[in-house]
């Protein structure tokens, strides 16, 4: 049988290159060995985005409609809109040994944390607040007042920082995606996860032949 996957929460001010770690980490991995949860939302895709890919796009009826069935593992409302982590969807990938990142924010985190007290949490920060300003400008997809309106979410955020296990500051890419690689070894290589995964290594060596 398979070894129970690790369940990782990713939480970050918008800004701060949580997706682009993300990214970056998936693909030096293999799918079969890690995965991203896809969330539902009803905010508006933004262009590129892909519907099932980067979210499940949901009307606030349907999102509300999910919520009545239980079907969310956790939910929140981020920047006037709804966001939900699937229920089955984490629990299917985890069952088979994959370990899955869930990209939620710090309420989301407090509604996973109490559910399951084993989760790995890690919380990006940006260097500093001027970078972070500037990297939500350059973007280019949202009106000013949208990036005003980030910049105090931020605030809110980050207010949440030391209920995390880990704290990566994101100045320099390949150092923070190193830290976040670091992380995930470190999980995988618990005495509790080795254990599962070596167990005929550990009966050989303690077999009286
Ligand atoms: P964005 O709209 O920029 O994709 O995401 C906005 C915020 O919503 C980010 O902080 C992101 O982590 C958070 N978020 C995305 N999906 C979920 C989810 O399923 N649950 C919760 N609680 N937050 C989410």
């Amino acid at each position: 049988m398979a070894t129970t996957g690790n369940l990782f929460i990713l939480s970050a001010p918008s800004g701060a290159g949580k997706s682009s770690l993300i990214s970056a980490l998936l693909k030096q991995e293999s799918s079969r060995l890690m995965q991203v949860s896809v969330s539902h939302t009803t905010r508006q895709p933004r262009p590129g985005e892909v519907d099932g890919q980067h979210y499940h796009f949901v009307t606030v009826d349907q999102f509300k409609h999910q919520i009545s069935k239980h079907e969310f593992y956790e939910y929140a409302e981020v920047f006037d809109n709804f966001y939900g982590t699937s229920e089955t969807a984490i629990d299917e990938q985890l069952a088979k040994g994959i370990d899955v990142f869930l990209d939620i924010d710090w309420q989301g985190a407090q509604q996973v944390r109490m559910k399951k007290p084993d989760v790995t949490t890690i919380f990006i920060s940006p260097p500093s607040k001027k970078e972070l300003a500037s990297r939500l400008r350059s973007r280019g997809q949202d009106s000013e007042e949208i990036i005003e309106s980030r910049m105090s979410q931020a605030k809110a955020e980050c207010s949440h920082y030391q209920e995390f296990d880990y704290i990566i500051v994101n100045d320099d890419f390949e150092q923070a995606l190193t830290d976040l690689t670091t992380i995930v070894n470190n999980q995988r290589l618990k005495r509790s996860q080795q254990v599962e995964n070596h167990q005929l290594l550990f009966k050989d060596l303690l077999a009286n032949d």
